[in-house]
């Protein structure tokens, strides 16, 4: 689907959000290196005049590194052909910028200009190139690549051009992929698509305007170099906000760490400030290999404590119980991440801490709007502060290189997000690199995919297209879905935990338990039932027979119905232990068991169970 309109467009909120965070990116065309600030640290005695590279919002630059490199030099050579080389120069320093579409985009930034995007098509599984401006004028220039010389006076776009008026071209066989367009006089140039009957249908213009390559071809490390003034000062920044932080609360301090730049630079700025402080490192399971050993290596190194929360198999045990998580459901981040956080936090720091984190404006839009300093949300007691709040990618990456710190190798392998390796936010782009490069791990989450896929009825596309991800999908990928005749309605919706039946009757509510994937042992009923036997008692009674509970309606009632819930289907995740003000809480055989002498019956359990939030929340 080449020739697809690329950009979708962020909501009005936003975009305005966007770029509101959003920095200018300078080049220094002496050096030609990006440049953070309008100043190059090379040039400081040459006075040259910097460029502005104009990017779209929020500009989050980062450099293409190791296999990601490669493969954009891939792309240009597909889409340019054998000569692709005098189109355009090789250079050290390809930068992106990430775009909105239905999948991964990006702009590709060379020379300090756009040269175009990239974007990942989600049909065919494959990575295409659109041009801009200065490979399109290449291209017509030195008749490289697919192009139209067209007898007109000028071009407008969505313009279809008859294959008349076409002076001169080279064309592919297929319709539907991109062109160079220009007119005989060169005065205008553009981008068209091929259409049938060699028509040629304009979907991007530009004026004529003076533009060449630059000429020297730097490394990172130059980069560091013309950007040192910058990198000093935020540094500067960052590490008085981090001792004034300290004096502030007072408290032991802690740095999340999760492998990645972010919180690798946030660990270097802390230990510039305060010198070496704890490191903390939550394995959710489903971190890469390399990660997982980069992390330890490096605690090692500097000699410091790391302490190791695990969720050991909580992802995949919960899975039984819960269906694959979602960007709408998403109850792994509170079982694998949220629950050995919270509890180890709580073991180690229980009068409280001040933990710093690499948290980033850019990242999200709820990151945009985040301050700086902010309590934990779960845990009142600690206290999270971003030293890197208004970083952007390539302001940390500079750093680390300008550093020499450790990085994780991934980086290197073209991984820019590190994480869970299959979280459901994941774009298509990025889990089809892991089925590539990680195919143990992929062929066990994708037999799990079908076999769920296969009890649920779902075709195929479902999971070709990652439509697991939702479970309300988005109108966007219905509309792109549609154009393939796939009606991706069927499986917008649906739920994916076991089914529990409440019939509601005037003041009685009958529950009855469907296919609960746990088998409602006589076990899991008498710890439930000795555990809320002084709660409910009043106005439930179960009949083991029909294996139904019925309940009087009261306030009390959906409560217990979250109970239930969490009796039914508990994996043991743990993160109840953390808000049980007496303790009463261990797990035994995965299950968390209330010692009913201790209980005091506040129900913060269940009101934190994720089991029983998820899917209470989602029962029609
Ligand atoms: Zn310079």
């Amino acid at each position: 689907m080449a020739g697809v309109k690329i950009m979708i467009s962020y909501s009005k909120r936003g975009y305005s959000i966007f770029k509101s965070i959003m920095k200018r990116l300078y080049w220094c065309p002496r050096c030609n290196i990006p440049l953070l600030q309008d100043k190059c640290s090379r040039c400081v005695k040459n006075k040259s005049v910097t460029l502005k590279v104009k990017i779209t919002p929020p500009g989050d630059i980062r450099p293409a590194l190791g296999r990601d490199y490669f493969k954009i030099l891939d792309l240009l050579k597909e889409f340019l052909g054998e000569k692709w080389n005098n189109v355009i120069p090789i250079r050290n320093i390809i930068l992106l910028n990430k775009i909105q579409h239905i999948d991964l985009a990006d702009e590709i930034i060379i020379d300090g200009q756009v040269i175009g995007s990239r974007y990942y098509d989600i049909h065919s599984n494959k990575w295409k190139f659109r041009p801009s401006y200065p490979i399109v004028y290449q291209m017509i220039r030195k008749r490289i690549g697919y192009y139209a010389i067209v007898e007109m006076n000028f071009l407008k776009r969505r313009y279809e051009i008859h294959k008349n008026r076409i002076i001169e071209y080279n064309f592919p066989d297929i319709k539907g992929e991109y062109v160079a367009v220009s007119n005989h006089k060169r005065n205008f140039y553009g981008l068209g698509i091929l259409e049938r009957g060699k028509r040629v249908k304009i979907i991007k213009i530009w004026r004529k305007r003076p533009f060449s390559w630059l000429e020297k071809n730097p490394t990172w490390r130059d980069v560091v170099e013309g950007n040192l003034e910058y990198l000093k000062n935020i540094e500067d920044e960052a590490v008085r906000f981090i001792k004034e932080t300290k004096e502030k609360y007072n408290l032991p301090v802690v740095v999340s760490f999760s492998g990645g730049k972010d919180s690798l630079a946030t660990y270097l700025l802390v230990k510039k400030a305060l010198g070496k402080v704890d490191l903390i490192f939550n394995d959710t399971g489903l971190e890469l290999p390399e990660t997982v050993n980069y992390v330890k290596i490096f605690a090692k190194d500097e000699g410091i404590r790391l302490i190791y929360a695990d969720a050991g198999d909580n992802f995949w045990r919960s899975l039984n119980v819960m269906g694959p998580p979602a960007r709408d459901y998403r109850w792994c981040c509170k079982i694998a991440k949220l629950s050995p956080i919270s509890n180890s936090i709580k073991k180690n720091f229980p009068k409280g801490a001040l933990n710093f984190v690499g948290q980033r404006k850019f990242e999200s839009l709820s990151r945009a709007l985040s301050p700086r300093i902010w309590r934990n949300k779960w845990m009142s007691n600690i206290i999270a502060a971003s030293p890197i709040n208004d970083w952007r990618f390539l302001d940390v990456w500079l750093y680390i290189i300008w550093k020499k710190a450790r990085i994780n190798p991934l980086y290197f392998r073209g991984f820019d997000r590190l994480g869970c390796w299959l979280c459901p936010a994941s774009q298509l782009g990025e889990l089809d690199e892991i089925k590539l490069e990680y195919k143990e791990l992929w062929t066990k989450w994708e037999k799990y995919l079908k076999e769920f896929a296969k009890n649920k009825g779902f075709g195929e596309e479902w999971i070709k297209y990652g439509l697991w991800r939702w479970i309300h999908l988005p109108e966007k990928i219905k509309i792109y879905l549609s154009r393939f005749n796939i009606d991706s309605s069927r499986y917008d919706g649906i739920r994916r935990f076991g089914d529990i039946n409440i019939k509601e009757d005037n003041n009685k509510i009958e529950v009855k338990i469907i296919d609960s994937l746990i088998p409602f042992s006589k076990e899991r009923y008498e710890t439930f039932m000795q555990t809320i036997d002084k709660n409910y008692k009043d106005f439930i009674r179960y009949d083991s027979e029909k294996d139904v509970f019925f309940i009087n309606n009261n306030e009390q009632s959906s409560l217990f119905i979250k109970n239930l819930i969490r009796m039914m289907n508990c994996v043991g995740c743990g993160l109840c232990i953390v808000w049980c003000p007496t303790n009463a809480i261990t797990i035994e055989d995965n299950m968390a068991v209330i010692d009913v002498n201790e209980c005091i019956s506040c129900k913060n359990c269940v009101k934190i169970c994720p089991i029983a939030e998820y899917i209470f929340s989602n029962l029609s």
